[in-house]
């Protein structure tokens, strides 16, 4: 090593205040950590059904803000790494399986390079592959996205460019606890002020080796429910009109693309409303929590000190099968033969920043075993990734019952052994060093 490497190394090390594992190569090496962006509309222009509500049957009836697609491409070396946000519910019904034959056939990435997560707007299209329950225009909407997914992907790795990373983090009050506890003890969806909820709002922001801002990608646990059944217009709910209105205080061209945290059990303050209230002086309250979440996350922007001037990055899936229970029960009974439940779980490092996606919803406790027991120093849990199936609550919480559990698929060990999973695979990133 020369003299002068050695010093940027040293220089290097020092700038790790900021929580990133930097390289001694240097941003200019083969261990340059290069990023590229791309943003597309995704606003269906049919009428279509909107999924997230059982009893909402009609179609959808207009548009409030648009909906988008945001893909950040991470390739250091013969290593890649997708990571796309998409304003939509999720990938459930085997979409997600649909998306990925299309992304490995035409772009070569497998399972473990692609972290596709969902925004879990309940206003949005529902995705369907099935032709004869799924309305022509949602199975044509289903189809298009998967070419403007692949189209998207291919963008955002054709205009990969060396990047500084910084990590932020700070808190936000916009989501807060729904299992409300009634006076004779049962739980229902409201609001529990009271309850669990992991409020960290977590960034990481990479910025063009000029120092201008490419790209930021932050992570908080709410729903995206703000607006209920009877609302008819499409919308990124508070989650989609937080990631804009960032996008349009930063300015530029910068993309800022949200993940969403063990949210099973929180909901944004205000929830299920009829729909985007006007009135003199009113502020919509999903425009309003919106702006709150998009306040949090520059705060968080804002608290950055240093940019490495790279980071190492990895990742690994699995798939395990979890114990099953019938839907509508809190606790399995004897003698019930469930088969188990596949989960999918996807484990990413950049620099000291850990990922963690699974395709369930997971609740706030199993989030926060997950950070906790992660060697990382910070780690982004993301939910509705990768597919999606239903809630995962911890084992603990059967006993209490309300709607998260008895919906839920999995039997009460489920969690625990998800849970490990998780750990075993971030601390297998952490022990490979950055090295595949
Ligand atoms: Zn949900």
């Amino acid at each position: 090593m020369k003299a002068t490497s050695q010093l940027r190394c040293f220089l290097l090390i020092l700038v790790v205040v900021s929580g990133l594992a930097a390289t001694c190569a240097g941003a200019a090496g083969s261990d340059a950590l290069m990023v590229g962006v791309s943003k597309v509309d995704i606003t269906p222009e049919k009428p279509v059904q909107m999924m997230g509500y059982a009893s909402r049957k009609d179609l959808s009836t207009g548009v409030h803000d648009p909906l988008f697609l945001r893909v950040t491409a991470f390739q250091q070396g013969n290593s890649r790494l997708v990571v796309v946000s998409i304003d939509n519910l999720g990938f459930y019904r085997g979409t997600y399986e649909y998306m990925m034959e299309g992304i490995t056939a035409k772009l070569g990435l497998s399972t473990e390079e692609v972290i596709l997560a969902a925004i879990h707007t309940h206003s949005a299209p529902t995705l369907t592959i099935d032709e004869e329950e799924g309305h022509p225009n949602n199975l044509a909407y289903t189809k298009n996205l998967r070419g403007v997914l692949i189209d998207t992907i291919r963008e955002a790795e054709s205009n990969l460019q060396p990047v500084r990373v910084g990590v932020g983090w700070g808190e936000s009050a916009v989501g807060v606890n729904r299992r409300e506890q009634r006076p004779n003890g049962s739980v229902t969806l409201g609001r529990n002020p009271q309850g669990v909820h992991d409020s960290e709002v977590l960034v990481l922001d990479f910025q063009k080796a000029d120092g201008t801002p490419l790209v930021s990608i932050y992570d908080y646990a709410t729903h995206a429910t703000s607006l209920g059944n009877r609302n008819y217009v499409i919308s990124g709910d508070l989650i989609g009109i937080a990631s804009s209105k960032v996008e349009e205080i930063r300015g530029g061209d910068v993309i800022v693309a949200a993940l969403v945290g063990a949210s099973g059990d929180i909901d944004p303050w205000y929830r299920v409303l009829p729909g985007f209230r006007s009135g003199k002086g009113w502020v919509p309250e999903t425009e309003l929590l919106g702006q709150l979440l998009a306040t949090d996350v520059v705060h968080a922007l804002e608290r950055i000190e240093e940019y490495a001037e790279t980071a190492t990055f990895d990742s690994v899936a699995s798939q395990i099968l979890l114990p099953g229970k019938k839907r509508g029960q809190s606790i399995p009974e004897d003698g019930d033969d469930v088969p188990d439940v596949p989960l999918n779980l996807i484990a990413a490092r950049i620099g000291d920043v850990g990922f963690l996606g699974m395709s369930a919803e997971v609740l706030t406790e199993v989030g926060w075993a997950i950070k906790r027991g992660s060697p990382f120093d910070r780690t982004m849990i993301v939910t509705h990734c990768n597919g999606a199936r239903g809630y995962l609550p911890p084992a603990h919480r059967y006993k209490e019952g309300g709607y998260e559990i008895e919906t839920s698929p999995y039997a009460p060990g489920a969690a625990d052994r998800a849970v490990k999973e998780a750990l075993r695979l971030l601390h297998d990133l952490k022990r490979a060093q950055g090295e595949k």
